[in-house]
């Protein structure tokens, strides 16, 4: 295999990679209705550790809640096949996809008939949007579709089928030559990118769109709230942010375990402040490569550790 990988663990076995296959019927494939995860594993000074794994695992247990959905593995049984999965495939550095959702059984909506099944992946990804990207920003599209407002669907659970929104958000915008897009919320105002979240910058202060606003609750917009305060900043982390606000930003940025922190330099063709990376979009992004890389003892219950 081209990316290095072999193997997959599916309910409790580790299988080859191109073994990994289900049911055709299956619900989550019908519905949508599985949950999620994607986080990264560092290479950092210390060794390779997992950024923020047991954030990534309580949300995924929270994800499914709504759904009902009972995942019949611990929390420490998906800790541990994430570990083995990764010292097995020798990837120090590397993104982790968890995932459960209902399999097959009967085709019904209700799911009620159908066992829950869960997989974890483990795969080199480099920068999400491109290395170039994390240095001069990207430019990006307010899409014309509209999130899913949190009073139709659970916005704050990571459900597969929520991104059909994100896939149509990021492809319309990459139609018109833009990198990625932002959505606008049900009320108009900032949710957040397909897969990432949305930070502004005005008068040396950091805005980002409050948890009602339909987005998802970022783990990357957590850590970088704490370290945007560390450095100095004041963090308003509970505010609606209107789409005119974009444009007279001083800097914008999104966060995302993918996405790391990538500068956005230009709003449907509008220019963010100097049209490159900002001064404090800057020093974030430093810090939060610093703490990734060399896992700080400061930061040290952001990383859980593998063993090669
Ligand atoms: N919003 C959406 C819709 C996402 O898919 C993601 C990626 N999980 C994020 C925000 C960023 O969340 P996190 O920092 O936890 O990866």
């Amino acid at each position: 295999d081209e990316m290095d990988v072999d193997t997959i663990w599916m309910d409790g076995e580790y299988v080859d990679w191109d073994d990994a296959e289900i049911h055709v019927l299956t619900h989550g494939l019908h519905y949508g209705s599985g949950v999620f995860e994607g986080v990264r594993c560092y290479d950092t000074e210390n060794g390779p550790a997992l950024f923020r794994w047991e954030e990534h695992l309580d949300r995924l247990y929270e994800s499914a809640k709504p759904y009902d959905m009972e995942i019949e593995f611990t929390k420490a049984d998906l800790t541990e096949a994430t570990k083995e999965l990764i010292s097995r495939q020798e990837l120090p550095s590397c993104y982790v996809r968890p995932i459960a959702y209902y399999g097959y059984n009967s085709l019904g909506v209700s799911p009620s008939d159908c066992p829950t099944r869960t997989a974890i992946a483990a795969w080199p990804w480099g920068a999400y949007l491109g290395e170039d990207a994390l240095e001069n920003g990207i430019d990006v599209m307010i899409s014309s579709w509209r999130k899913h407002a949190s009073s139709q669907i659970p916005t704050n659970a990571k459900t597969t089928g929520l991104y059909v929104n994100s896939m149509l958000a990021g492809e319309e915008a990459r139609r018109n030559g833009y990198a990625e897009a932002i959505v606008l919320n049900k009320e108009g105002n900032v949710a957040e990118g397909p897969g990432e979240n949305v930070f502004l910058v005005r008068d040396d202060e950091i805005y980002t769109p409050g948890l009602s606003e339909s987005i998802l609750d970022g783990i990357t917009r957590d850590s970088v709230i704490q370290i945007a305060e560390e450095l100095g900043y004041t963090v308003h982390d509970d505010v609606s942010i209107s789409r005119g606000e974009l444009n007279t930003a001083d800097e914008l940025f999104f966060t995302g375990s993918a996405a790391e922190v990538t500068p956005i330099r230009k709003v449907d063709n509008v220019v963010i402040g100097n049209g490159s990376r900002g001064p404090v979009t800057e020093a974030i992004q430093q810090r939060f490569f610093d703490i990734v890389e060399g896992a700080p003892e400061e930061y040290d219950e952001w990383f859980e550790y593998v063993e090669m």
